[in-house]
């Protein structure tokens, strides 16, 4: 009977299989057409202060779209860029695009990179940000990287060695989506990390079980203060969650209600604009 209609019929017993492995193949196609024509954008999204609200720096989110102008998501293509031995290329182009544009921001203003796992996997990707940052001339305590929990797992020594080597360029480090991966205390101790940034999940947890999230957030908070972390929330939506928040004397605020992330052209407006606002005290 398959091979009555040929093909078609054939592929449809794994349809689910199939699609997701030619969608897959497509990706990894556009990732490497998208490389060579240096097609990646680099959105950038505030993190605010929590008190007036001031812009203290940006985070560089990539963006990619099909040559169609699908969208496509990090959380799909990073993963596949990574299985795929991509994403060290496009790691160092995001980076080099973020601090060629954060060159254009007051001083006082950081930039903050994603960096994934496998980047580590090449044993100098200190020296590959100690170069770019002496070639842009950038310096480094403008700069900070975002790792996960992911990337400690399995306590390799040339991840502590490398991670050593960016704090010692004066790179500062943040422990990104905290509280969805493996954590572990020690890890936190050991590497000592400058930033701890709680996963938007606790955010969205507030709205269908308030109690329960406000004494987990407050915990993490503590705990990142006691271990002298400065601590940023994800994924504020809600004046309600502010509100919440500031009693909980988290340092830095990110999420859509301070700001979605905008291009590189929209970043400089949106700093100028807050200087407007903000009452100068001299
Ligand atoms: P992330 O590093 O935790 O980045 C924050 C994500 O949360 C971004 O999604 C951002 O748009 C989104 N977000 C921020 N505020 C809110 C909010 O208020 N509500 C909601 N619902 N979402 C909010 P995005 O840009 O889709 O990135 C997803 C993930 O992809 C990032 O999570 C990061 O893990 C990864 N990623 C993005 N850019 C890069 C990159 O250049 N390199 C690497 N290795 N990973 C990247
Ligand atoms: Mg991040
Ligand atoms: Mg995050
Ligand atoms: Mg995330």
């Amino acid at each position: 009977h398959a091979k009555a209609t040929g093909r078609n019929t054939a592929v449809a017993y794994f349809p689910a299989l199939d699609t997701q492995k030619i969608r897959r193949k497509k990706i990894e196609m556009r990732l490497r057409d998208a490389l060579e024509r240096s097609e990646f954008e680099i959105a950038f999204q505030p993190i605010t202060s929590s008190f007036e609200g001031k812009i203290l720096g940006f985070e560089a989110l990539v963006r990619l779209s099909f040559e169609d102008g699908t969208p496509l998501g990090p959380d799909e293509f990073i993963p596949i860029a990574e299985d795929c031995g991509l994403v060290q290329r496009i790691g160092e182009h995001v980076l080099t695009h973020a601090v060629e544009t954060a060159k254009g921001w007051p001083e006082d203003v950081f930039v903050s990179v994603n960096l994934s796992p496998s980047q580590f996997d090449r044993a100098d990707v200190a020296q590959m940000v100690e170069r770019l940052l002496i070639r842009l001339d950038f310096p480094a305590h403008r700069l900070e990287l975002e790792v996960t929990e992911g990337l400690l797992l399995g306590n390799k020594e040339h991840v502590s060695d490398q991670l050593a080597q960016l704090k010692r360029l004066g790179v500062r480090i943040a422990m990104d989506d905290f509280g969805t991966g493996y954590s572990s205390l020690g890890y936190l101790w050991k590497y000592e990390f400058d930033k701890l940034k709680i996963d938007k999940i606790f955010m969205e947890g507030l709205d269908f079980d308030k109690d329960r999230y406000r004494e987990v957030i407050e915990t993490i908070i503590v705990l990142g203060h006691k271990m002298g972390m400065t601590v940023v929330v994800e994924g504020v939506e809600t004046a309600g969650q502010v509100e919440m928040l500031s009693e909980l004397e988290c340092d830095q605020y990110q999420g859509f209600l301070f700001g979605r992330p905008m291009s590189a052209a929209e970043t400089g407006p949106a700093l100028a604009k807050q200087q407007r606002d903000t009452p100068q005290s001299a």
